[in-house]
């Protein structure tokens, strides 16, 4: 079983292994145009728990990460039934490095190296929460480590 984004459900046509998402996914691929793919193969929707959303929620503002509200439901999931993600979102993929939840790329290969990132301000260079100047601040890397 893998927790499966949206994506891959578009892309991968002709997977023959058991599949589940989260409710947010199907409703985006309802409302899409991507109906056909859903329909070529399985894919069991399922909540994932509140413990398990609040840990990937802090773990992405702790290291900057740009997921999605979907996304971040899917990581959680993917904790709950300790299965791996099945997605090709750099974003996503990294995230779940630093949950320790395995990853599994589409068409890419995943990443060997996680990231984080501190929001800093452009003109004084300081952490937005220290900075005075009140320019709109900008995402840098900050760590970088391998896996
Ligand atoms: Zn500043």
């Amino acid at each position: 079983m893998k927790v499966i984004d949206a994506n891959v459900i578009i892309h991968g046509r002709g997977l023959n292994e058991e599949l589940v998402t989260v409710p947010e996914v199907i409703e985006e691929l309802n409302s899409g145009k991507a109906l056909q793919g859903l329909n070529s193969f399985q894919v069991e929707s399922r909540e994932c728990s509140q413990d398990s959303l609040e840990k990937v929620r802090e773990k992405s503002s702790e290291i900057n990460a740009k997921t999605s509200d979907t996304d971040e439901k899917l990581l959680a999931l993917a904790l709950d039934l300790q299965k791996p993600v099945f997605t090709d979102d750099k974003e996503l993929q990294n995230l779940s490095l630093h949950l320790d939840a395995e990853i599994e790329g589409f068409l890419d290969d995943i990443p060997d190296e996680k990231l984080s990132w501190e929001m800093k301000c452009t003109r004084c260079g300081e952490k937005a929460s220290k900075c005075g100047c009140g320019a709109t601040p900008e995402r840098k890397l900050s760590q970088r480590s391998s896996v």
